[in-house]
């Protein structure tokens, strides 16, 4: 499973950082994410990833990220492996 963001849809809302250091922590506390979440006020770059310590919501029935995402800038995408070229490549996945 991966997670990916659509920057067109991705307003730096930080939701997604909050509800995922409640996961973590059962508090909102934006130093305990995954996500770690910027936006630059001068020319607007948003900067958004999601580092090692994700454990894909283990425990939630989904991914609190993807679900309390209000604008659907979120989503859990499989892998999947083109043998040919040998590149990864990712799908939207309904189902998490
Ligand atoms: S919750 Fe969605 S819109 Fe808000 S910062 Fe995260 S990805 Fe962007
Ligand atoms: S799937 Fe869960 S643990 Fe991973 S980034 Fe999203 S909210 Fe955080």
């Amino acid at each position: 499973m991966k997670i990916i963001r659509d920057t067109n849809l991705c307003y730096a809302c930080k939701t997604c950082q909050l509800i995922c250091s409640f996961h973590h922590t059962k508090t909102f506390w934006p130093d305990q994410s995954s996500i770690f979440l910027s936006r630059n006020p001068q020319n607007g770059v948003i900067k958004w990833c999601i580092d090692s310590t994700c454990d894909g919501c283990l425990n939630e029935v989904e991914p609190l990220c993807v679900k309390y995402c209000v604008y659907g800038a979120i989503k859990v995408v499989k892998e999947t492996v083109e043998n040919k070229e040998n590149q990864t490549t990712y799908e939207y996945s309904s189902k998490y």
